[in-house]
């Protein structure tokens, strides 16, 4: 029987080409506290009593929110802003993970790094990515 060769198997190449993240945290870290935070993403962790997630939020009070807003996660004791995501763990000396990625943010979900993924391509720096939202959002009061 003719062995495989791994080393020049054609598939070798396309696994090596494919995307993938590393688990760096580089993004969220990066991001720093800062995020925008959708109406759905208020009305989720509402419906799901995600208090763990609302207590870092200083708007967490408000009942209702229709529009996106910018928000910096802030220490739900002290109420000052976090350096970056309460959320963003570390789960060996090299890999990062996201402790609410079930219910992450969609600005969390719809960022792809551009890294991992290519600029210019599929990539969207997580800070464009919110500025895009921004962008988008509804202005109040006009
Ligand atoms: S998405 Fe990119 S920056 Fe974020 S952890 Fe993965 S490889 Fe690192
Ligand atoms: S919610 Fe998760 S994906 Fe989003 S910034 Fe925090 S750790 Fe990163």
């Amino acid at each position: 029987m003719k062995s495989l060769d791994i080393e020049s198997h054609p598939m070798k190449a396309v696994a090596a080409r494919k995307p993938r993240c590393s688990r760096c945290g580089a993004c969220c870290l990066k991001q720093g506290s800062g995020f925008t935070m959708t109406p759905a993403d208020f009305k989720r962790w509402k419906d799901e009593r995600r208090e763990d997630i609302l207590r870092y939020i200083p708007l967490h009070h408000t009942e209702t929110l229709d529009h996106d807003v910018w928000i910096d996660w802030a220490d739900p004791d002290t109420h000052e802003s976090l350096a970056y995501c309460p959320f963003l763990q570390m789960v060996d000396h090299r890999a990062y993970a996201c402790a609410i990625n079930e219910t992450k943010p969609d600005i969390c979900r719809g960022f792809w790094c551009e890294w991992a993924y290519g600029a210019g391509r599929r990539g969207k720096p997580f800070r464009s990515a919110n500025r895009q939202a921004v962008k988008a959002a509804p202005v109040r009061g006009t």
